[in-house]
């Protein structure tokens, strides 16, 4: 039988735990991790029904599994009394992909944090899932090498959700997203198995499991170990600044600056109402009547950089730039970087909510896509600020809103919606970095086929024959609660 001809997986089976069976699960968990190691009172899982998207729901149990042996014991626990099993990293994603839809375990990897091999001379780093992403560029640092995917979250966000969520950040335009800087990982199979998949080098022979895993959100595999590349910090670097008094001035730079054959180390957006709460908390002297700001950064040979930067400046004076600033030295560096990766911590300023949507579309369509977002949210009546990936094309407009009035979560997801659906209407797509977890399972229609999306869970089926791994995700779901089963 062909993968399109085997039978579609539409009812998968969900067994919420019973109050006896759970007891006696907790039991055999703190045999395995110690007592301190398992929560599972309401208000002990509490914390946990939460990432950083909308959305909700409650574990029956969380653990914190030690070493790769343990997480295999919990899965094959997890098998035995067949309930759901959801690796968590930090819990910054912002598409409810760590949160327990069906409940069962949540496995955090907290404890499984430690960086357990540098190897300088063949530039690769051998890692725990839980080590945040930040802390392995600190530890290069010294010896002159860093990890190149920085999402902004970088300071709170593991290595493990940067590959479940298959992670950007600023710096990926010119060097590739996590699965570009992944060459190995040790898994957790959903028969509770220790597998390797890939190795030390660039290519290794038969299927490219690790291309497959990465960005999996949990459905495939529990990771274990991730073996990064890791890259020597470029001789030279410059931060620049443009200011513009338009957006289409702005958005026509970008596209200008690739079209001429430059890939900068980064260029990110912000427009007005995000400069306003950036610089209000950060103070990094971004200006605040600015109707957008590209913040971009050239790096590499002394030479290379001196001649980018030219181009670059020219190409923003071009479309009408009111300022081009670089920054005269690292701490400014460092300081303009604060504001734009504390920008949505920033928004907290102006909004007691916000909900960041993720869109991709083709450069050259950013002035008529950020009409569009602007036209959007305000025939829902609802404030928006766009910070992003400028570079990418990977819009990040931030819908504010405030869950006690009533109706608005509801305006808030519609408008979220439309959005996205003008981004795959240009050509672009749903998601660039933040993933589709329960946020995007019915957009995922505006792109896929159903003959697509039946080839992605004819995938998920083999890894996942169960779907005790992280179920109710990524694809969309007809009548989601009714598939819940009380045993
Ligand atoms: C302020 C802010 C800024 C952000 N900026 C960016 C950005 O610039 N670029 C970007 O890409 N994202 C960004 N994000 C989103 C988020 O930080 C990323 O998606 C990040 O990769 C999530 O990591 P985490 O450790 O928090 O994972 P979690 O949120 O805990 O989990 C994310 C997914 O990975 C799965 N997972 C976690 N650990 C494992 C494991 N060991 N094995 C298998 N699956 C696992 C989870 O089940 C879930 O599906 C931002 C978020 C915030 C709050």
């Amino acid at each position: 039988m062909s993968i399109l001809e085997s039978p579609r997986t539409t009812q998968p089976i969900y067994q919420r735990l019973s109050d006896q069976r759970k007891g006696v699960l907790v039991n055999e968990l703190q045999a395995l991790l110690g007592t301190t190691h398992v929560l599972h009172t309401p208000y002990d899982v509490a914390l946990y029904e939460y990432d950083a998207s909308i959305d909700h729901a409650r574990p029956d149990i969380v653990v914190f599994p030690a070493d790769s042996q343990d997480v295999a014991k919990i899965v094959k626990l997890a098998n035995r009394y067949q309930v759901p099993v959801v690796p968590r990293g930090a819990g910054t994603g912002l598409s409810g992909g760590a949160i327990p839809l069906y409940g069962g375990i949540v496995i955090v990897f907290a404890r499984m944090n430690r960086i357990l091999e540098i190897d300088y001379e063949n530039m690769r780093a051998v890692v725990q899932p839980g080590l945040v992403n930040l802390h392995l560029s600190n530890a290069l640092s010294p010896h002159g090498f860093y990890y190149v995917p920085d999402p902004s979250s970088q300071r709170a966000c593991t290595i493990g959700g940067n590959v479940g969520e298959n992670a950007g950040g600023p710096h990926t335009l010119i060097y590739g997203v996590t699965t570009n800087h992944v060459l190995g990982l040790e898994i957790v199979t959903a028969e509770g198995n220790l597998v390797e998949i890939g190795g030390q080098t660039c290519d290794t022979p038969g299927y490219d499991l690790t291309g497959l895993l990465i960005g999996s959100e949990g459905t495939l595999c529990i990771v274990t170990k991730i073996i990064v590349r890791i890259v020597p910090v470029a001789e030279a670097v410059k931060t620049l600044v443009a200011v513009f008094d338009s957006i289409e001035d702005a958005s026509n730079t970008v596209s200008e600056i690739i079209a001429s054959g430059i890939i900068p180390a980064a260029i990110e957006m912000m427009d007005k109402m995000i400069l306003q709460a950036v610089e209000a908390d950060t103070h990094a002297g971004y200006p605040m009547d600015a109707a957008a700001v590209l913040l971009m950064e050239t790096e590499g040979l002394r030479e290379y950089v001196a001649d980018e930067l030219e181009k670059i400046v020219n190409v923003c004076h071009h479309n009408h730039a009111r300022i081009v600033r670089i920054a005269k030295d690292e701490t400014e560096r460092q300081l303009l970087w604060a504001g734009r990766k504390n920008a949505f911590g920033a928004v907290g300023r102006i909004s007691p909510e916000f909900y960041v949507q993720d869109g991709v579309v083709p450069r050259t369509q950013l002035p008529h896509v950020l009409r569009r977002v602007s036209e959007i949210c305000e025939h829902y009546g609802l404030r928006v600020g766009n910070v992003f990936h400028a570079g990418d094309g990977n819009l990040h407009p931030l819908l504010l809103f405030d869950s006690q009035i009533p109706g608005e979560i509801e305006r808030v997801r519609q408008a979220g919606h439309e959005i996205l659906q003008v981004c795959a209407e240009v050509g672009g797509t749903i998601t660039g970095e933040h993933g589709v977890g329960l946020e995007k399972q019915e957009e995922m229609a505006l792109i896929f086929s159903p003959i697509d999306l039946h080839v992605m869970q004819s995938v998920r089926n083999v890894f996942n024959p169960q779907q005790l791994f992280n179920p109710g995700k990524l694809f969309p779901q007809p009548g989601r609660c009714a598939e819940v089963k009380q045993l």
